[in-house]
């Protein structure tokens, strides 16, 4: 898959039938995912179209439903993303490359031996019963990573797999299913693993990492770790005790709450107590029914799912927060409201109590709380202009023949 030339880019987009437009909008919002301005647009583009050659890479595959590779290859149409992704010189890629066999296992010997490469993990790694739990070509899954990783430039952990273990992690996790990270800790490995959360992973975040490690790093993985803003999420795993993670800020540094259109209904009291009633058709706030979106920093909100189409909660449902750190025993069962649910960095901890028809108890007054320091401190702004939007709302029931 690899692309020699100074306009490999350019040409790929040609032959796909983007054109040069949507290829600036498109970096216009991997800016944004970046927490840069859009007006780097033409800049990133540039990057992008001179890189002559991108990084070497390995996608490996660890305890997983291959989602995460779902997520990137399953378009109708090939877009931006894809394109860009398909540019990287990727040697190997279990689910989805035409080698098999002891030449595709080649692969992965060769980029070692070449060294410049970076790895993609998907996929929880498996140590259970010595390692025997996950086999790949006879070989265990715990000793491709390790031997990968330990000569990586950098190591990217997709997907919440990936990062904690995931799914796979949730008690009791017989097949004693870890992280990355954590793995890589017992092993003494100090490869950078930049961690990337979510079941699946977006693959628009992908693309901004690599993005920043062509714009920011040229290709200089020590200066990539030091030069992109990071946030450090820790968590204790089962087996393998503290572990601390590295991830991008741009798009984990800020609450769903934060970026929620439902958030004017929050603050309004105006909750979803029951799926199927009016007030979900009104488009009223999840959180009474399981939403996970105060205590989960990601930028799903802002970045949007399947091209930019929706997400979960604009499609309907609470998030469920599966870009939070061991979200599976945390969080489930999903579409009930936490007893405990953590407010951020500096709030910690608090008790919900009961939620009234109007906001009270606890968490939400924590959150309403929460809301008018960034208001304060100019980081909402108004809000959305909610009489307007209860207009159209009560509009819209009167339409289809429901409660006004
Ligand atoms: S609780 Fe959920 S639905 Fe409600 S405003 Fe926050 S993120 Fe949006
Ligand atoms: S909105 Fe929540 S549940 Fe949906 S992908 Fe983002 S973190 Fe996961």
């Amino acid at each position: 898959m690899a692309h020699e030339g100074h306009n490999a880019l350019h040409d790929l987009l040609t032959v796909r039938g983007v054109t040069r437009r949507d290829f600036l909008k498109y970096c216009g919002s991997i800016a944004a995912a970046l927490g840069m301005s859009e007006t780097m647009a033409p800049q990133i583009a540039a990057a992008l179209e001179g890189a002559p050659k991108l990084m070497p890479t390995l996608w490996l595959n660890g305890g997983s439903c291959t989602g995460c590779t779902e997520s990137i290859a399953q378009v109708d149409s090939p877009d931006v993303a894809t394109i860009v992704l398909d540019y990287l010189s990727t040697n190997y890629f279990e689910t989805i490359m035409a080698a098999a066999g002891e030449q595709a296992e080649k692969q992965i010997e060769e980029t070692i031996a070449e060294g410049g490469y970076i790895v993609i993990y998907e996929g929880s790694v498996m140590t259970g019963q010595d390692g025997n739990t996950l086999l790949v070509a006879g070989k265990k899954g715990t000793e491709i990573l390790s031997e990968a990783a330990r000569g990586a430039a950098a190591v990217i952990a997709v997907g919440s797999c990936a990062v904690d273990g995931g799914w796979v992690y949730g008690y009791p996790n017989p097949a004693e299913a870890t992280g990355v990270q954590a793995w890589l800790n017992h092993e003494g490995i100090t490869t950078p693993v930049v961690n990337l959360p979510t079941c699946p992973v977006n693959p628009e975040w992908i693309v901004a990492m690599v993005v920043q490690l062509l714009l920011v790093a040229d290709r200089d993985v020590a200066a990539f770790v030091e030069k992109t803003e990071w946030v450090t999420r820790s968590y204790t795993d089962r087996k393998y005790g503290a572990v601390d993670l590295l991830m991008p800020k741009g798009i984990f540094g800020q609450s769903i709450h934060d970026n929620c259109p439902r958030r004017g209904h929050f603050e309004n009291g105006e909750f979803v107590t029951e799926f199927g009633s009016k007030e979900e058709a009104m488009g009223y706030c999840l959180y009474k029914v399981g939403c996970k979106g105060p205590q989960t920093f990601t930028n799903c909100p802002v970045v949007r799912w399947n091209r930019r189409t929706s997400w979960c909660v604009e499609a309907g449902s609470p998030c469920i927060g599966c870009g939070g750190l061991n979200w599976v025993d945390n969080n489930s069962p999903f579409f009930h409201r936490l007893a405990d649910m953590q407010m951020g960095d500096a709030l910690g901890n608090v008790q919900p109590g009961s939620v009234g028809a109007v906001v009270g108890g606890v968490a939400a007054a924590a959150l309403v709380a929460h809301g008018l320091g960034m208001k304060a401190a100019g980081r909402v702004g108004d809000g959305p202009p909610m009489e307007e939007m209860k207009k159209y709302d009560r509009k819209r029931l009167a339409k289809k023949g429901g409660d006004k």
